[in-house]
Formats: C-alpha cells, structure tokens, sequence
C-alpha cells in the first residue's frame, strides 16, 4: 500500500459521510482519500449502514507508539490507521469541531477553549437529512455533551465515564442507532494533572483500548447483519511541561500528530 500522508483531521468527516452513501456536511474538506480508498476496498459497492466512533481525549499518536503494549487492544483489532494533524489551538472543542464539521475552526467558529453550539452544518445534521438516526454518548464536562447540542437527535450524559461506557453497550444491543459517538475524557484528566506517560494516564489509555475493545467484540457478535465502522478517533496529543504535568493547544508535533485507527466489521 502507498504510504499514507498526513492530512488535516477535517477530512475524515466527508470520508465517513462517502463511505454511509450520504452528502456530508455544507463546509465540509474533501474526504480523506486513504480513509475513503480503505472504506472502498473493505466494502466493495456496498455502504456502511453504521459507525461507531469512540472518542478518546489527547491520546497522541507519540503516546500510542512509545507505549504500544498499552493501546494493542486496539492495534490488534483496527488494521487501518490513518495519521492526521488536527486543527489549531488543539483544544478540545476546537477539534472535535473540525472532525464533526469537516470544517476549520475559523469556519466551525470554536476558534479557543469554549463551547457554544456549533451553528453550521455538522455531520449530526447530515445524518438526520439523509433520515438516519445518530446519537453522542458522554460524560463530565465533555465538549462533546455540548458543541452538538440543539439537533432533533439523543444525547446521553453520565457524571462519570463507566455510565458512558455501559451507555455504549446498551446501545449497540438495543441496535437502535445508525452513528454512535461515544466520548472519553479519563485520559486528559490524568495526563493534565500527572503527565502523560505517568502511570495514571497510561492506565486511563490502556482502560480506553480495552473498551474499545469491548465495542469491538459487541459489534463483532451482535451486528453481523449491518456493515459497521468502528473508529478509535481522538481530537489532538499532547505534551509534558514542567512539574510532571501535562498539556496541549499549542502548535507541535506532539499535540497535533494523532493517528485514527479504524475497522469495518
Ligand atoms: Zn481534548
């Protein structure tokens, strides 16, 4: 296969959108072309009737590589990654913006840390256009529970992440909706407040492979009648600064580099 380079995370939304056969969102970027071939070649003709992303928080791609025995539930279960550059500041709300818009910030309008609901086409809206059924799962403070808000669409909210994770799992028995997001913020916790190689954060991101996992062997057994996309896609890295603490926003290579691992099942 051709080497894979390294574009803006604001193609992978047209790409998803080409691989469900439904017109992305207004201002969306051109689709990510090694996503969409992926998609072409797992799929054939057919389209993907559903996707699940799972969406953990500042797991960077330097993380994921310098520490590979703590995120092989998802490496052993994903067989297509898919390095990007997220969107700057590489904040949260910025870039989870930019993956669900397709858009740049100056577009979407979340341009620093702060979370209004986004007022242009989004994929959520693509989705209800096009008569299918998304749904975003998420817990705490998450810009996820937010920036999407004001659509005809669910939202699920715990005060702490295993109500978000057992979330997920409900929904995907009940086989209720078409796209799942399903957010984590454990990892960004840890990582600002011990580091991001400290053991906290480590285990947060080896206790993200293993629910991914988990989606990964519920879709496994309980959807084999739908062609689904199962997505371990985070918004940006992150970095160590002094006093053993972490962070982000700032325009380097180890808050912008992520690698998205995804999975036709
Ligand atoms: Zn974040």
């Amino acid at each position: 296969m051709e080497e894979i380079k390294r574009l803006s995370i604001d193609t992978v939304c047209a790409a998803l959108c080409k691989g469900m056969g439904i017109e992305p969102p207004r201002e969306a970027a051109d689709a990510n072309p090694y996503l969409s071939a992926y998609l072409r070649e797992k799929l054939g003709g057919n389209k993907l009737d559903r996707v699940v992303l799972y969406n953990p928080d500042a797991v960077a791609q330097w993380i994921m590589e310098k520490y590979p025995f703590h995120f092989r539930h998802v490496t052993d279960r994903a067989e297509f990654a898919l390095p990007l550059e997220t969107v700057m500041p590489s904040v949260t709300p910025v870039c989870f913006g930019s993956l669900y818009t397709g858009a740049q910030p100056a577009v979407h309008g979340i341009q620093k840390y702060e979370k209004p609901v986004i007022r242009i086409d989004t994929l959520f809206d693509a989705l209800l256009r096009a008569g299918k059924k998304p749904c975003i799962i998420s817990h705490g403070k998450a810009s996820m529970n937010e920036i999407f808000r004001e659509r005809d669409m669910d939202y699920f909210w715990y005060e702490d992440p295993c109500g978000a994770n057992a979330k997920a799992a409900e929904v995907i028995l009940a086989d209720a909706y078409d796209f799942i997001a399903v957010y984590n913020g454990n990892y960004d916790f840890s990582m600002h407040r011990y580091g991001p190689e400290s053991h906290q954060a480590l285990g947060e991101g080896t206790a993200n492979a293993f629910t991914f996992a988990a989606l990964h062997d519920l879709i496994q057994t309980h959807w084999q009648g739908h062609r689904t996309l199962l997505g371990f896609a985070m918004d940006h890295g992150c970095h160590e600064i002094d006093g053993n603490l972490g962070s982000h926003g700032l325009d380097m290579e180890e808050d912008l580099f992520i690698k998205h691992y995804y999975q036709v099942l």
